[in-house]
């Protein structure tokens, strides 16, 4: 990360809303109990937490109607409009923002509040999912599954969240290796850069990350939505869609060293953290390792 900038904003989204298994909107505590203020301070940085945007929980929601193409679409964008505005407002303070999850649908708010405060923008989408249906193609219905279509203006409303939309040749998907047969067909479509995990076995991690960097040349901010599911299962077990075949810790870790080295990261969100189904926290220990990297610790 930059290093004129030296305050970060933490804000926890405790949002389950987004997806179906229970558990995922204690991922913010999870994160803080491993204790990601500390190592950001120890690097250096003056951390503020801003606590949680408020969330409701599923059962507020029960009397209202519901979309099953979209579920909870109303109240999932209340809660990004906040997050899109309190994020706003500390990247136009300078700052830089760290956003805990909740499920990936919190990014509607956060990418959205980075494309509103910079020029060119672009996002790595860390992530064994693509997070490209739409409500036409959703198997589920769930939110957390359509937030890149959503933030590139492919849903309908409420799902729209702020000014600007992002733009298919400023985002790159890494870690890829779960997708829908029809939302396969969409990405494709779309021309949306695929970094999936064959070609990370094939090339090598630091390759595709340099190439990805490459790919986003033009762009002067970047904007890292890493979904804890990136990660294999068996180093990050508490998430709720785990699949098998994912990043080492090592490729994980040589991602946020590059971005580090970069400079142009403003915006993180470490999101799915599930700590039900965690083994002692590691998955959110995990998680916050990886932050520590991006934020510039290095072995020596
Ligand atoms: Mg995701
Ligand atoms: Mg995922």
């Amino acid at each position: 990360m930059s290093q004129t900038a030296k305050a970060i904003s933490i804000f926890g989204v405790p949002m389950d809303l987004g997806q179906s298994r229970r558990g995922v909107d204690m991922g913010p505590s999870a994160i803080r109990y491993a204790g990601l203020q500390t190592r950001l301070q120890t690097l250096g940085y003056s951390v503020r937490d801003a606590g949680n945007i408020s969330v409701p929980i599923i059962e507020e929601l029960q009397h209202l109607p519901n979309n099953v193409k979209m579920h909870n679409a109303a109240a999932i964008a209340s809660v990004c409009y906040t997050t899109h505005d309190a994020v706003q407002e500390a990247l136009e303070r300078g700052e830089q923002v760290v956003v805990l999850g909740g499920d990936h649908s919190v990014a509607l708010g956060s990418v959205a509040a980075t494309l509103d405060s910079f020029e060119r923008v672009g996002v790595l989408w860390i992530d064994a999912h693509g997070d490209f249906n739409t409500p036409d193609i959703t198997p589920s219905g769930n939110v957390h599954g359509m937030v890149v279509t959503s933030l590139m203006g492919k849903c309908p409303p409420p799902l729209l969240i702020g000014e600007r939309r992002l733009q298919a040749n400023r985002i790159v998907m890494i870690a890829t290796r779960d997708l829908d047969p029809a939302e396969k067909v969409a990405i494709r479509d779309a021309n949306v850069q695929v970094m999936s995990m064959s070609e990370i076995d094939e090339n090598g991690m630091a390759h595709q990350l340099r190439a990805a960097l490459r790919l986003l040349s033009d762009v002067d901010t970047l904007h890292v939505s890493f979904d804890m599911d990136s990660l294999d299962p068996s180093v990050a077990p508490g998430v709720g869609t785990p699949v098998s075949g994912g990043l080492t810790v090592r490729e994980a870790h040589l991602i946020m060293e590059l971005l580090a080295d970069d400079g142009r990261v403003r915006t993180l969100d470490l999101v799915e953290v599930n700590p039900i189904l965690d083994e002692r926290n590691r998955t959110a220990e995990v998680a916050v390792d990886l932050a520590a990297s991006l934020f510039g610790q290095r072995i020596i």
